[in-house]
This record gives C-alpha cells, sequence and structure tokens, in this order.
C-alpha cells in the first residue's frame, strides 16, 4: 500500500514567515542539542552538532523542508555521543565543519577564530571558546541575535574542564571575553541540557549562572570547576575516537561488494527494502521469526527461508552459501541480532533488511498470506 506523497511545505510558511528557520532538536539519550539553521530565501543551511544515532530523523526533516545543506559543523569533539557529520556528507554532499585545532579526519572545513561560514546571505561568525576542549568553538549569528556555545557555557553551567585538554582559566576567559560580550539580548543555545532548559539569553548568564555569573570573578569559577568531582564520561572510548574521524565508522568487517551495505555507528550491515525488492531473485532472504507469526496475519516474503531466532546457531547448516544472505523479522531488531551471530560464525555476505517487514509493508511491498490491505 504506496503511501500518499505529501505536499511540499514552503520553507517561509515552516519558518512562521521570518525569514531565518531555526529549527532545535534533541538526543534524549545523551541530552544533546542539536540544530538546524537556514536561509528562507536561498533554501541554504546548516546543521550544528547532530548526532550520529538521528541521522534518520534529521536527514527527513532536512528533506522534507527542501532544505540545501552547506555544512554540518560541530561545536567541539564531543565525548560523550558520536557526531552525525560524516553521515550528512555522505547523504548530502554537504562540508564537514570543526575547528582546525581539533585535528580531526574527513573536516572539509577547517575553521578558525573570525571564520564565517555562509549559508545562502546568511552567515555564521566562528569564535574561538577552548577551556572544555582545545578545540570548543561558538558559533555567532551574523545579527549577533544568537549563539550556539557548545559546552562552552550551558543553561545555568558550563562543560567540564577535567578531560579532553580542559582548562577552568582558558574556559574562564572564553565565557567572558567572546560570550558576555555578545549583546545582552543574544539569545544562547547550548550543546547539552539534561533537565529540559532549552535555551537562555547573555544577561541571564551574566546574572544566574551558579559558576561565572552574579559577580563572581576568576578564582571563584576556578575553585567551583576543579572541585566537582564528575564520574568519567561513559561513552568516551567509543565517542572520542569515533569523533576524530568525523563520525565516519570504523571498517571492521571485510567491505562488502555485492549491495550498498550501509553500517549502523554498531558495525551492522543493512539494506533498504528497495534494493532488496529489486534484487530479491540474487539473495537468500531469511526469516527469524517464530513459526506464530510468519504463518500469521503480517504474513511473510514470498520464498523466504524460515529459521527462528533461537534456533539459528544449531541450524546454520541450512543456510545456502551460494548466495548472499537478508535476514528479516518484524522490525529489524531480532534479525540485527541474527546477522551479528552470522558475522561472527563468518558469514560474509550478510545484511539485515533495516526497518524490518513492517518498513518493507509500509513502503509497498508484497507480503504472502498478509491480512494487512
Ligand atoms: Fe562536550
Amino acid at each position: 500500500m504506496a503511501s500518499i506523497a505529501p505536499s511540499p511545505v514552503a520553507l517561509s510558511d515552516a519558518a512562521g514567515g521570518q525569514p531565518l528557520l531555526h529549527r532545535q532538536l534533541f538526543d534524549a539519550t545523551t541530552g544533546t542539542y542539536t540544530y538546524l539553521i537556514a536561509d528562507v530565501a536561498s533554501g541554504e543551511g546548516v546543521i550544528i552538532d547532530p548526532v550520529f544515532e538521528q541521522h534518520e530523523r534529521d536527514l527527513s526533516l532536512i528533506r522534507e523542508l527542501g532544505i540545501q545543506l552547506v555544512a554540518s559543523l560541530d561545536t567541539h569533539a564531543h565525548a560523550d555521543h558520536v557526531t552525525g557529520s560524516w553521515l550528512m556528507h555522505q547523504a548530502t554532499g554537504c562540508a564537514i565543519g570543526l575547528a582546525q585545532s581539533a585535528r580531526a579526519q574527513n573536516v572539509s572545513l577547517p575553521l578558525e577564530h573570525g571564520d564565517h561560514v555562509n549559508f545562502g546571505s546568511r552567515h555564521l561568525q566562528v569564535r574561538s571558546t577552548p577551556g572544555h576542549t582545545d578545540g570548543c568553538v561558538t558559533y555567532v549569528l551574523d545579527d549577533q541575535s544568537a549563539a550556539f556555545t557548545g559546552d562552552a557555557l550551558l543553561v545555568r553551567g558550563c562543560g567540564r574542564c577535567d578531560f579532553q585538554q580542559g582548562d577552568p582559566h582558558t574556559l574562564w576567559r572564553s565565557i567572558t571575553e567572546q560570550i558576555f560580550s555578545l549583546p545582552n539580548s543574544c539569545l544562547l543555545y547550548p550543546g547539552h541540557d539534561y533537565t529540559g532548559r532549552t535555551l537562555t539569553s547573555v544577561a541571564e548568564e551574566k546574572a544566574f549562572n551558579a559558576r561565572l555569573g552574579g559577580g563572581a570573578n576568576e578564582r571563584d569559577f576556578v575553585g567551583h570547576m576543579t572541585n566537582m568531582k564528575l564520574p568519567h564520561p561513559g561513552k568516551i572510548a567509543i565517542a572520542l575516537p569515533g569523533n576524530m574521524r568525523s563520525g565516519q565508522p570504523r571498517d571492521e568487517q571485510p567491505a562488502q561488494h555485492w549491495a550498498p551495505v550501509q553500517r549502523s555507528f554498531a558495525g551492522l550491515p543493512e539494506l533498504p527494502p528497495s534494493w532488496l525488492a529489486e534484487h530479491r531473485n540474487a539473495v537468500t532472504v531469511l526469516d527469524v521469526r517464530s513459526e506464530d507469526e510468519v504463518e500469521g496475519p503480517d504474513g511473510r516474503i514470498e520464498t523466504s527461508l524460515h529459521i527462528p531466532l533461537q534456533d539459528l546457531e544449531q541450524r546454520q547448516a541450512e543456510l545456502p552459501s551460494d548466495r548472499p544472505l537478508v535476514v528479516v523479522c518484524h522490525a529489524g531488531s531480532r534479525s540485527a541480532l541474527a546477522t551479528q551471530q552470522l558475522l561472527k560464525a563468518g558469514f560474509d555476505r550478510v545484511a539485515n533488511l533495516r526497518g524490518g517487514l513492517l518498513r518493507w509493508s509500509d513502503e509497498g511491498y508484497p507480503l504472502v498470506g498478509s491480512i494487512h490491505h
């Protein structure tokens, strides 16, 4: 059942009649904010601090609004999540922007203090704001009505200074000289918040930031920052090396040339329903759902081989080795586990059907025995 294509939305309507479209997106797992900014007149835009796991969400928004993405920018090399910049570059051809001093791979727009990132007739000014990391930057909108501070300044807080070349003296100077020198009315959009606060302003932070507002001096700030005793960030071992490649997944498994396999950041090879539909006869479709589900009202892909997930290890001999395997289940999560098992067992031409039979069916591809029509 092919869905009816939505009618296009005018970017000016999406922007509420304003000359600039501004969206704040959130990743609940890491408390990360991602920002999409676009110049309505030209349709050009930038994304700031995209999260790897939210790539599909962010990309579909960009496509639905018809935004031509100029650059995917990070405020710094994050320790708590992997950037979506490399995926965004792969999908849209946009540039990858990050401070030159972070020295990450795949960066096509190495940024320095004072640089402008242009989109349409607008631009973001780059201000170097180190202290949380060496390579932290703040992106200031051309009219100084808004700034994206990353982790240099958070709502009533700031990024930690106890790892990744952090230095509270440096951060103090960055905030007071580069951020608090903006107009009091400048809105500040942070890189994170864990309690639901979404934005603040220069005036508010000058007055109420517990660490450096309300008359605190550098000594007060440094004293606060050096006594925080924060836990080690859990994801740093994965996130930092990932971000030093701008979010490009490491190719740990041999390259698969039989299909345009895409990898999740966990390294799982995946294929979309459209590819499977077109190459149905060149592969074996392995359905790992239970007997009840395969015979039930959801239906199944014609001529698929059926081995329930819990039997897969014992029954691997039944898998034909002359053709690649595409593994399917209802929504794609059990088949992900099966794909992992098969890769471990030495099957090298295997991929998960992204989104499972749910997406297959949503995209209008046929299921034998299905009663949902
Ligand atoms: Fe950070």
